[in-house]
């Protein structure tokens, strides 16, 4: 008896104390499926209308958004890589006034325009970014010089338009940014403050506007991530802000073994809470798959604080998550079997 006891604490240690270890170790959800390839986009995430007056302008932004697939889709699909699909993806944005990227970026409370963008890569964690820049055409291809050509992560100013005219990169005029319909906005957002006496953002004032940022994540046949987020920031914003968007772990963050993120909204938040590179930890330290870990953070801890905005990943299966907590964000997505894009929540 003593005997079958022993044997009994034996197997018991052997076998591990809890008799839940082997179910918990198993359980970790893994990616529904393995995709060849797969790419998510933003357009921003915000309060677009959805009454039948503005379906032309919706309309728009999804021709728009499909035309950035179909740029994404024939890069990835003759086994290019996820680094050119992502810089042609959101240049191609950039190069459209309709977003607050590159061309259509919002007015700061000067009256000019400032750019910010990122990008990563996710096998050997390298990245490039600029930002405050006002002379870039398409900040995105700077952050990819940067990443490339140079010994750092994160380049500001007049340094960044330095270095991208070394790397010919295309300067304009920064009245090549402006728009009346944003000029005008900031006018308004002016005026609101003049009224209430305290600092304005634009995305505050009125929640009918959208953000209008822009994000991209792929992954190519080689099992490579890149993800990508280039913006005009905030209206009225001051004293040389930087938001999100060109903080490696904030707006952008890229990692072939968990996820690859790009992030819109009120960047302050984003940066407080390092929502990109969480994202990365949550799959890294827990069982919660690429769409419960987005969910979590958008719908969970952000929303928690009235933090509005949202993500868009991939895991390193393709598997996408595109959360937001406000009423719309332009989206897309595809892979070699589906293709869809979208603006309000299904
Ligand atoms: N996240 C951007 C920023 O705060 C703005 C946006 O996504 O619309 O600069």
């Amino acid at each position: 008896m003593r005997f079958q006891f022993l044997t009994f604490i034996l197997l018991f240690a052997l076998l591990g104390c809890n008799p839940k270890t082997k179910d918990e170790s198993t359980k970790k959800s893994k990616p529904a499926e393995k995709h060849k390839y797969a790419m998510v986009i933003h357009g921003g995430a915000g309060y677009m209308n959805d009454n039948p007056a503005s379906k032309k302008a919706n309309d728009l932004y999804l021709a728009v958004l499909d035309s950035v697939l179909t740029i994404g889709e024939t890069i990835l699909k003759n086994g290019g890589t996820s680094m050119d699909a992502v810089v042609e993806c959101i240049s191609f944005m950039e190069d459209k006034p309709i977003f607050n990227a590159g061309k259509g970026a919002v007015f700061n409370h000067e009256g000019e325009n400032e750019l910010d963008a990122s990008i990563m890569k996710g096998d050997d964690l390298n990245a490039g970014a600029v930002a405050g820049v006002k002379t870039i055409k398409n900040p995105i291809k700077a952050a990819k010089e940067v990443l490339f050509n140079s010994r750092h992560v994160l380049l500001t100013g007049q340094g960044a338009q330095d270095f991208a005219k070394i790397q010919n990169i295309e300067l304009v005029d920064n009245n090549y940014f402006y728009s009346k319909k944003s000029f005008d906005y900031l006018q308004q957002v002016l005026k609101e403050e003049k009224s209430s006496g305290k600092h304005s953002l634009g995305a505050e004032v009125e929640k009918t506007k959208k953000h209008g940022t822009v994000g991209c994540v792929a992954l190519d046949m080689q099992g490579n991530i890149v993800a990508g987020t280039s913006t005009g920031g905030l209206t009225n914003k001051k004293f040389n802000r930087v938001g999100d968007s060109p903080i490696i772990g904030a707006g952008t963050y890229a990692n072939n073994k968990t996820c690859g993120v790009s992030c819109t909204g009120v960047g302050e938040f984003f940066m407080r809470y390092a929502i990109a590179h969480e994202m990365s930890s949550i799959l890294d330290h827990t069982d919660l798959n690429v769409e419960q870990a987005a969910e979590k953070l958008i719908n969970g801890t952000l929303k928690n604080i009235d933090a509005a905005g949202g993500l868009i990943a991939l895991d390193y299966a393709g598997n996408a998550a595109m959360s937001f907590n406000t009423t719309s964000m332009l989206r897309g997505y595809i892979n070699p079997d589906v293709r869809y894009v979208k603006i309000f929540k299904d």
